[in-house]
């Protein structure tokens, strides 16, 4: 692998697809095996360079960068606190992070950066980094409802980034908030049955929000 962005060249973990059992509410995959190991399963979905931090979700040789997009995301890395603190340790988190950063340089959607924020949200959960699972949470919920009003969102994708909303905010403790979304998400199904396991997850989280918000 070769770093589009400082051109050095390092080996790399593949990706690849693991196996899982079911999902979360939240749609965290649920991975055979300890914790951790579905912890590295999942950061293993974003490649970060070793030398200068630039990461992404993408395969490295399928970006094609501008001169001013590779300045620019070198700067931005270079400015980032939480890279500054955190690069030494290599928290599973930090390249999720670090997609984030070099995300808004190259301009990808407000539903990727979401998607990478939740995706950091995993991580955490499965090592038990609390604090660091809302702070992700938080920013996840915030990609996701600027993707509902500027990405127009359809069919599955709108359905579910809403439905995310919800869960998000019932999980950072706003279940009133989240009600309103579970809603909102319902709506956007329209008893599609494509779409029938989620309406069942609405469904059931309306009654724990329910239930929560009592
Ligand atoms: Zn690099």
């Amino acid at each position: 692998m070769v770093c589009p962005v400082c051109g050095h060249a390092f080996g790399t973990v593949h990706a690849g697809t693991y196996v899982t059992v079911g999902r979360e509410a939240d749609l965290c995959p649920k991975i055979p095996g300890r914790p951790s190991d579905g912890a590295r399963a999942i950061r293993n979905s974003v490649t970060m360079c070793p030398a200068c931090s630039f990461a992404a979700g993408e395969p490295f040789d399928e970006l094609d960068l501008t001169f001013d997009e590779r300045y620019g995301i070198e700067e931005r890395l270079r400015e980032d606190g939480l890279l500054k603190v955190f690069s030494r340790g290599q928290p599973s988190w930090l390249g999720f992070h670090a997609a984030e950063v070099c995300g808004k340089e190259r301009r990808i959607t407000s539903r990727e950066l979401g998607d990478l924020c939740l995706r950091a949200s995993w991580v955490c959960r499965k090592e038990k980094e609390r604090p660091f699972e809302s702070t992700f949470q938080l920013r996840a919920l915030r990609h996701f409802m600027r993707a509902l009003q500027e990405d127009a969102l359809v069919g599955r994708e709108l359905s579910v980034t809403t439905y995310l909303v919800g869960e998000l905010n019932r999980r950072l403790g706003n279940h009133r908030e989240a009600l309103n979304w579970y809603v909102n998400a319902g709506r956007t199904t329209e008893g599609d049955p494509r779409v029938a396991w989620l309406d069942r997850l609405i469904d059931r989280q309306s009654k724990l929000a329910r239930e929560q918000a009592a």
